[in-house]
Order: structure tokens, then sequence, then C-alpha cells
């Protein structure tokens, strides 16, 4: 097996020799090696952390992230840059507080789910019906859930790929929804994260309906979804340890967050042109928001800050590239992937001059592996970038990516894509909490990001053929 695999990519970098010069190689190589002790991507990452700190989608913390984005690309010495118009309803979080009342008192830390309604301001106080995963709140019958306060308990595992959150997330999305549909009055959820810390974890639920053919957006109201929260690891245990005491377990909570009309923020765009087909575009980036409860480095400061990064250094080695590279830093991923459905639309007949793209969106941690969904005629040139990243400990694991909330719309409509994939072992340790701070960032792991990247994008952008349309389809 292991032969096979070593033959298959000698002979496809055989032919993918063919497609780039000996000296464009070697300028890759070189730029490769010299980005692994580059600190580009971390001053950019210091610099929006520092310079802006957190940046919810529609606060004041947002409109600096867009005046700094713009300046931070002209500074980086983009050819072009510009804004693109994104508006969204924007919601603000409000005072968050929350308590066991009984059978045994306890201060519990709470953070309002994004998008959640607000209790009255007195608080909301009810039982609780305790459900160990939020398919179980799924299939209750709605007389349990009727009148009381529900809480999913089930606890996210850690994994090197992350796949531990799309396995917990659907209860941090739901459970309000789910509530609202069987009479219950809010909704508590534990945290989606791997820490022991006794910080709780945001993060979006469903709080909208999305007219998938207008664009058209709107609230859910109160009997729709009820107010909802995520309370920390070690709070949902406690609650879970007062609840096998069988006695009636009484909470009360409030939140301030609501809804507070419309605002339009900017998906912010630098580009280096190409020499030959200017039109086309490799399409990279990160997003551009936070959550409000921290800076926002990891998730996701060091996705712009590499992105970022890899565009420049690659002008300033003096790579021209064939076709140009396209760096979006997305607005308001977070709360409802605003920034990409406004691209997808605004973009909607060149969707096709986006030859491949792929988003930076978990972090600074090394990046471990790599797959591709490309073309079968182009896999070797993904060869090539599989002997240009495997010195440094990224390895091809296939053709089958699918990744990068923000490029989903592009995804959707076939663009090929690339997936480098960070070692995300503590990534939900830290991810939507209080802690997601740039002390996180570690320069020598985020500048081995931006040599990963660096060959993809460089290679990507000078390869004169396709990697393939319609691939969504094919999976
Ligand atoms: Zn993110």
């Amino acid at each position: 097996m292991f032969k096979v695999l070593v033959l298959l990519l000698s002979i496809n970098t055989l032919y993918a020799q063919e497609f780039f010069d000996a000296d464009f190689i070697k300028k890759v190589t070189t730029l490769r090696d010299k980005a692994l002790t580059d600190s580009t991507a971390y001053d950019i990452t210091e610099s929006l952390t520092t310079e802006v700190g957190p940046r919810l989608g529609g606060s004041k913390g947002d409109a600096r992230a867009v005046k700094w984005a713009v300046a931070k690309f002209n500074e980086l010495g983009f050819d072009k840059v510009w804004t693109e118009p994104v508006t969204f309803p924007k919601w603000v979080r409000g005072v968050e507080t929350a308590q066991i009342i009984a059978p045994f008192p306890h201060e519990i830390k709470i953070t309002a789910l994004g998008g959640s309604l607000s209790t009255p301001k007195r608080g909301l106080k009810g039982e609780i019906v305790h459900f160990k995963t939020i398919e179980d709140l799924k299939n209750a019958d709605a007389s349990l859930v009727k009148g009381k306060i529900t809480f999913i308990s089930n606890r996210m595992e850690r994994y090197k790929n992350g796949k531990g959150y799309g396995m917990a997330n659907g209860a941090r999305y739901m459970a309000a929804k789910y509530t609202a549909d069987k009479g219950g009055i809010g909704a508590i959820i534990r945290s989606i994260g791997t820490d022991s810390n006794r910080d709780p974890h945001t993060g979006g639920m469903k709080s909208v309906n999305f007219n998938q053919e207008t664009g058209e957006i709107t609230l859910l109201k109160k009997g729709e979804v009820v107010p909802a929260g995520a309370i920390s690891n070690p709070d949902a245990d406690l609650l879970v340890n007062v609840l096998k005491r069988g006695k009636p377990v009484i909470f009360k909570y409030t939140l301030g967050s609501h809804w507070d009309g419309q605002y339009t923020s900017q998906n912010v765009i630098g580009e280096i042109t190409g020499r030959e087909k200017p039109e086309e575009v490799v399409i990279i980036g990160g997003h551009l928001d936070s959550w409000d409860l921290a800076t926002g480095a990891i998730d996701d400061a060091s996705g712009c800050g590499i992105t970022m990064a890899v565009a420049k250094l690659i002008k300033d080695a003096g790579i021209k590239p064939y076709r140009t590279i396209r760096v979006v830093l997305w607005a308001n991923e977070e709360n409802g992937l605003h920034g990409a459905r406004a691209y997808g639309k605004a973009h909607v007949d060149e969707l096709n001059k986006h030859i491949i793209g792929a988003e930076s969106d978990f972090g600074a941690s090394p990046i471990y592996q790599f797959k591709s969904n490309v073309s079968d005629q182009a896999l070797p040139v993904i060869a090539q970038m599989a002997e240009l990243l495997t010195p440094i400990g990224v390895t091809y694991v296939g053709n089958n990516a699918r990744s990068g909330a923000d490029i989903s719309p592009l995804l959707k409509a076939g663009m090929a894509t690339m997936q480098l994939s960070q070692d995300g072992t503590n990534y939900f340790d830290l991810h939507h909490t209080q802690d997601d701070t740039m002390d996180k960032i570690v320069p020598e792991e985020i500048a081995q990001n931006t040599a990963a990247w660096i060959v993809f994008v460089a290679l990507a952008a000078e390869y004169k053929g396709d990697f393939g349309f319609d691939l969504y389809k094919k999976q």
C-alpha cells in the first residue's frame, strides 16, 4: 500500500513538474522555509486583538475592525483594497446572571447564546427538566416540557480534528427552538467546549428564518424561541449533581440580550492582482468579527493574520501570480454567516471565476494534514503541493475536503477547495469564551500555518489549468 502511494506520488510529481518551472518551485520552497520564522501573521493577529479587541457583528468593535482592516491591507501593500456592504439584524448582549434557587442555592455563570431574546427584567424562574441530549428533547412529549426550563447536559468530546464540535453543537443551535415548540419557557445548555474552567461558551443559535430564494431574514419571536444561555462545564456538572437528588430543581436566570434594528458592516477585501488572468481568483481569508467575550485571537484574528500574511509574503518574494489572490475578511460570520451570504449574492455572476478557495478558521495550532476537493485532472498539482508540505509536517489525506463556513456559498456553487487542518486538540477549551486571547497564539505555530498556506496559495495561483467545477454535486 505504501509503495503504491509513493509510486503514485512520484508519477504525479513528474506530471506536476510540467505545470511549474523549476525556478518557481525553488522560489516557493525558499519562501516556505523563510515563513517558518516570519512574524507577519503573528504581528497582524496581535494588531487586530490589541488595537480593536472584541468585534461582535454590529458593535463599535465591528466598525473599528473594518477601519483597521482597510488600513492594514493598504499598509501591507496589497494591489487593490475595497469593502462590500453586509446588512444584518444587530444583536446586543445585556446583563447575565443565573442561580439555582432550590433545593440548594448556588450562583451559576451564564452567557446568552447569540440571537437569544431577553428574559423578563426581573428574571425567568422555573423548574428544570433535564435531557441528556438534544435528540432526547426533540423526541420528548410536550407535556414534560410545558412551563419548564429545559437543560441539555451533553458534554462535548475532545478530538484532534475537532469533530466533537459537530457532534455536540446541535444542542446550542436548536435547544431554544425545540423548547418553545413544546411550550417550555427557557433553555439552558452545557457549554459546547472541552475545558474545565468556569467560563461559559457563547455561540449562535437558531434565532431567525432565512428565505433561501429572496435572502430575506425574519426574526423568530417570543413563543417561537425562548431565552437561552450556556453554563460552564463545572456548573453543568453541579446542576447534574443537584438533579441527581431527585427533588424539583428551581432555576432562575436573567438575560438582557436582544435585537436592536439593522446594521450594515463590510466584508473587507484585499487583492494581489494576477499577471495574466486577473479576473480569475484564488479566494482565501478568515472572518473579521468575533464574539464579544474576548479579543477573538484564535477565532478568528489568527485566520485573518495567516491569510493576509500569505498574500503579502508571496508578493514581497517577487512572485507575481498568474491569477489573482483575493483575501476576504468576512463580516459577521459568528452570528449568522452574513458576510458569506452577501458575497455569494454580490458575486453570483462570477462564481465560476473563483478557481479554488479556502478559509482559515480553526485557530493557529500546527497544521498536520490537508485535504483537497478538486477534479482528478488537478490531482498532480495537489501531489506537488504534498511534496512541498510533507517537510513541514503536513500530510495529504484525501480528495474529500469540505470546510470553511464563509466559503460555503462558493462550495455550494461548485468551487474547488482545500482544507489545511490545524491540530484542534485544545481549540475548544477557548473557543467563544473570555479566554480567547492573544497569549494563546504561539509564534512558531502560526508561522508554520503561514508556511503551509504559502505552498497552497502560490501553486494554486500559478497553475494554469483549473481545479474543476461543480465539485459539490459529486460528493
Ligand atoms: Zn470562527
